[in-house]
């Protein structure tokens, strides 16, 4: 007879989201027993982003105990024992390999089964793999993908056992940016290839771009644009020695690190739950089409109140907000209370070398720049607004201060009318020039 367990409400997936539904079922009143966090991981809920930044530097030393959700703030933050005295049930090393919704129940790899009333979904999302696209070699040893705690340890053993130098990172987005940044930090020798035009391209402008690459440039970065990887050489022993470049040209590596995009972990429930645009797809309260089935963080799809569309968005604030909307929702049903269906407003922000950068809104239409983007300033500091129908719909800015990215945040949610972009960018100048009336400027937006 199979193992059966039965919960209140059960969150599979130990990551971001889960940690802080976790956090917000408390604050509602969680009653020991009622919850359950499966994972196929082997640690409690923590906070992917820093695995790509300080983690990996090592000079920094930060261990896995500073990454645990909530790592911002060390008083909050939920250790195994923060769970055991909340009763919540960490099951970890469990990998569910089979959902039935209808019968409320999951069945782990090793055939135990678990029941719950209400299930939240918060799988997030996997590495696309370039062994996927027939790519040669592309499993070979050294070349590593970066998506959990594991994967980061193993390159960091890598890098300390072998003293390997030579690192080519594939892939121009959000993990590459970090990575590569904190690579360098540990003194490797890093190359970044990648097909777009420009670093960062689903998200920065050309110009916010030349910034960075320059940035980078200044700091030993080496930077291969509008090229893909193609193929791997290896020695003897199965290890990575080589990149091979469509443009037939080739890289020395000892390492390889692969960042070229995610897709969501919704495969267990393929068939029984509605999907769009690669996600579970919800309401504005994280319901799926399933009843007392929730999806939260990477892996949902869920309306955008403020752009009138549906979106999935892989990033970290977002898992944090949705899990706890999700939670509010599951208890405001329960109590027959109401909500406010969720209103978002996509929020990124990152950290490399001694920069730090936010955005808020979208990057869609016409885009305007100010301040001072040249990389080789002794203090750079500029930002950008985006400008659709004669409205800003969303803002950037590198070296901000908490205040001037309050102001910006505002901006890009209240969608001020512009006349101009020229205004527009002397209003931006405003902003981080002079401490004048910056946020009334920004937010009233008198053009
Ligand atoms: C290296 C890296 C750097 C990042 N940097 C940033 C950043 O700077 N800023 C930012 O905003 N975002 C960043 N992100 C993205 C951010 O971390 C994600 O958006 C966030 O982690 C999503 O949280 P989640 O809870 O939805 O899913 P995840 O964090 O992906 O967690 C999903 C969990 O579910 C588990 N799971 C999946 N399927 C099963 C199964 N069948 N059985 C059991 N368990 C299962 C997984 O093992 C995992 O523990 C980064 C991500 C990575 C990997």
């Amino acid at each position: 007879m199979a193992e059966e367990k039965s919960f209140k409400y059960v969150i599979l997936g130990a990551s971001v989201s889960s940690g802080y539904a976790a956090r917000e079922f408390i604050n509602q009143g969680l009653k020991p027993g009622e919850l359950a966090i499966i994972s196929e991981e082997s640690m409690p809920p923590y906070e992917c982003p820093n695995l790509a930044k300080g983690y990996i530097n090592f000079e920094t030393n930060v261990t896995l105990a500073k990454n645990l959700v909530c790592a911002r703030n060390s008083e909050k933050r939920q250790f195994p024992q923060w769970y055991k005295d909340k009763g919540i049930e960490l099951i970890v090393s469990t990998e569910i390999v089979k959902a039935d919704l209808a019968a409320k129940r999951l069945v782990s790899s090793a055939g135990k089964i678990f029941k719950y009333q209400t299930l939240l979904v918060a799988t997030g999302s996997t590495c696309i793999r370039l062994s996927e696209f027939g790519i040669q070699d592309a499993d070979a040893k050294n070349i590593f993908y970066l998506r959990d705690i594991n994967d980061v340890d193993q390159l960091a053993l890598t890098i300390e056992t072998n003293k390997k130098r030579k690192v080519v990172v594939v892939g121009g987005g959000y993990t590459s940016f970090e990575i590569s940044a904190a690579l360098m930090v540990n003194n490797h020798d890093v190359t970044m290839v990648f097909p777009e035009p420009w670093i960062m391209h689903g998200l920065f402008t050309a110009e916010i771009a030349s910034f960075y690459e320059g940035y980078y440039a200044k700091k030993g970065i080496k930077i291969i644009k509008a090229t893909l990887a193609s193929g791997f050489s290896t020695n003897l022993c199965g290890e990575v020695t080589e990149v091979k470049l469509e443009d037939g040209r080739t890289l020395e590596a000892d390492i390889v690190i692969v960042g070229i995009g995610g897709r969501s972990m919704t495969s267990l429930f393929k068939g029984q739950v509605e999907e769009e645009k690669g996600g579970i797809k919800t309401d504005g309260f994280f319901r799926t089409s399933v009843p007392d089935v929730y999806a939260i963080g990477d892996v949902a799809t869920f309306p955008m109140k403020l752009y009138g569309d549906m979106r999935r968005v892989e990033h970290v604030d977002h898992a944090c907000k949705s899990a706890e909307q999700a939670v509010k929702a599951i208890k405001a049903v329960e109590e027959g209370k109401s909500i406010q269906e969720y209103d978002y407003i996509h929020f990124f922000h990152s950290r490399a070398f001694d920069l730090s950068w936010q955005f808020y809104g979208d990057n869609v239409g016409e885009s305007v720049l100010f301040g001072d983007n040249d990389p080789k300033s002794p203090k750079p500091k500029f930002g950008t607004y985006w400008v659709k129908y004669g409205k800003v719909v969303g803002a950037f800015l590198e070296g901000g201060v908490e205040e001037e990215n309050k102001a910006i945040a505002r901006v890009a949610r209240t969608q001020p009318s512009v006349g101009s972009l020229e205004v527009l960018s002397n209003i931006g100048e405003l902003l981080i020039g002079s401490r004048v009336n910056r946020n009334r400027v920004l937010v009233s937006c008198p053009v």
